[in-house]
């Protein structure tokens, strides 16, 4: 396949390191509970193990699937529940693990899903913001880093599938 990435936006030493330190800030902040991390497939797959491997405290793991990208650089504006979590998360301390918020428009559908289901507290952590074009008014909880308005990949962000395996953030080449 043609290589298609302008440049390295965030390095595999510079990812690893901010995981570091949001997992130091979630520990302290659930200190003495325990968490039900729910990890948004398929982007948020590699942040949601890497980060859930320098937490402390207990966790639980669940997965969602949402679709309102059809499979390119654009959201489609409608979100789909594709996969639904195996589990009960009432009363529960849930942290929703997203790869990227963009329009806010996922976060804020699994947010007002998950509300319905009653937890006892919903937090986000996501590992990249681009917050210019937001059309939804979303709180995220952690934030790994705010980029600009630019199309990335890897580390799990895909573009028509691929690239998710790449270690680190990488902005694809755009054709003129
Ligand atoms: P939003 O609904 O517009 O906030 O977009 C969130 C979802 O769109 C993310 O979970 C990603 O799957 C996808 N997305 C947004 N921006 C990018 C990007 O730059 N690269 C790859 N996927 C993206």
């Amino acid at each position: 396949m043609e290589h298609r990435i302008e440049r390295v936006l965030l390095s595999e030493e510079q990812i690893q390191k901010r995981i570091g330190e949001l997992a130091q800030q979630i520990n302290e902040d659930y200190k003495g509970k325990s968490i039900v991390m729910i990890g948004i497939l398929r982007g948020a797959v590699m942040f949601f193990t890497d980060l859930a491997k320098k937490l402390t405290v207990p966790v639980k793991m669940d997965f969602m699937a949402v679709s309102s990208y059809a499979g390119g650089m654009r959201t489609s504006g409608v979100v789909r529940l594709v996969h639904d979590l195996a589990e009960n998360i009432e009363g529960k301390d849930v942290l929703i693990v997203e790869d990227i918020v963009d329009s806010g428009l996922t976060l804020s559908y699994l947010v007002n899903n998950l509300t319905l289901r009653k937890p006892n507290s919903l937090k986000i952590c996501c590992l990249l913001d681009k917050p210019y074009q937001r059309t939804r008014d979303v709180h995220t909880d952690y934030v790994g880093f705010e980029i600009a308005n630019e199309f990335v990949i890897g580390y799990g962000l895909d573009y028509k599938d691929y690239y998710r395996n790449l270690p680190y953030v990488g902005v694809l080449k755009v054709d003129e």
